[in-house]
């Protein structure tokens, strides 16, 4: 990565800020271009932007993304926009030939009854969870145009999936976010409001495994240097919690002593998520850090930067 120029796409949203963060720490030469500038659907536009600007490196972190309600709400926004910008980036990359092109998915790409904890070879092996079918589509469409140029043209395109992700930057509008944040900021409210309970979606059994977004940044940069094959690779904490475990602990942290409430109106989703990361331990990354370490630094982050919102 020293002395290359590195296009980190999508560098405003949690990932790509958080790649941001750790590219500053080499010395390499980071490009951005924010969405005014660059509508990413736009293959033209997206293709004089790439030519012009040369980047050595890609991340490709630019996507559409949301919780259980917003990929039910919104099924054209998450298959078609997700499409248009890994297909652009992708099919210029092998135009300008990128040295190096990391295209991010995320675990909801798996079979929604995949064998857990879920191994990488498991992808197409059965049908996958209605409630984020339009967004594991798209990821999947990307994560076969890599393994294609790679096949086909010899191209260094490589696929990461991501697990549930948390840390700074990330989206608290309770209607669209995902779980974590939004447990966060349910917790802080009825705690300064006095409230005495709290509501939880669904019935609270739902396994997820968590990631804290600085952890993903430190073993994409790891990974994108020390890995180069067809295979995606998964990258996770290894642990799980169910949901309601999950609003005990997020209640402890932020320090709301009243009860928990589960609405069955609200879908469950996929029942259990956790990735295989035998992988990523073999090519040589295993630090994430604990879910209440990670849990405290998110609220601290909450309170200085959301708390208004
Ligand atoms: P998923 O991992 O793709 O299912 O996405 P989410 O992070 O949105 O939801 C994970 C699980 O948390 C599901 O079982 C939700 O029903 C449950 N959940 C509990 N409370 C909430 C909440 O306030 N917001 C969200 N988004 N999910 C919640």
């Amino acid at each position: 990565m020293e002395g290359k120029r590195i296009w980190v796409a999508g560098h405003r949203g949690m990932v790509g800020a958080a790649l941001v963060r750790q590219l500053n720490k080499t010395n390499c030469d980071i490009l951005t271009v924010s969405h005014k500038d660059l509508d990413l659907r736009d293959q033209a536009a997206t293709r004089l932007w790439m030519k012009n600007h040369k980047p050595e490196v890609v991340i490709v972190a630019a996507a559409r993304v949301g919780g259980i309600a917003a990929n039910s709400n919104r099924p054209t926004a998450f298959l078609y926009d997700n499409l248009m910008i890994e297909a652009n980036i992708i099919e210029c990359a092998a135009q300008i030939d990128v040295q190096k092109l990391v295209f991010l998915g995320s675990t909801c790409v798996y079979p929604r009854d995949a064998k857990q904890p879920i191994r990488e070879e498991d992808l197409l092996s059965g049908p996958l969870e209605k409630t984020n079918e339009w967004y594991a589509i798209a990821k999947i469409a990307g994560i076969k145009l890599c393994q294609a140029y790679r096949q086909e043209f010899g191209r260094d395109f490589i696929s990461l999936q991501p697990t549930n992700l948390y840390g700074p930057g990330d989206n608290y509008d309770l209607e669209t976010s995902h779980v974590l944040p939004a447990l966060l900021r349910k917790a802080h409210e009825a705690k300064i409001n006095d409230a005495s309970v709290l509501t939880v979606w669904g019935t609270g059994k739902p396994l997820r495994e968590f990631l804290h977004v600085d952890d993903l940044a430190e073993a994409v940069l790891f990974v994108t240097q020390h890995y180069s094959d067809m295979m995606p690779v998964n990258i996770g904490s290894g642990e799980e919690i169910s949901i309601a475990d999950l609003a005990k602990t997020v209640c402890d942290v932020v320090g709301f002593k009243g009860s928990l409430v589960f609405n069955p109106d609200r879908p469950d989703g996929t029942p259990r998520k956790l990735a295989d990361i035998s992988r990523l331990r073999s090519i040589g990354w295993n630090n994430a850090r604990s879910l209440r370490t990670g849990l405290q630094q998110t609220y601290e982050d909450f309170q200085r930067n959301h708390r208004d919102k």
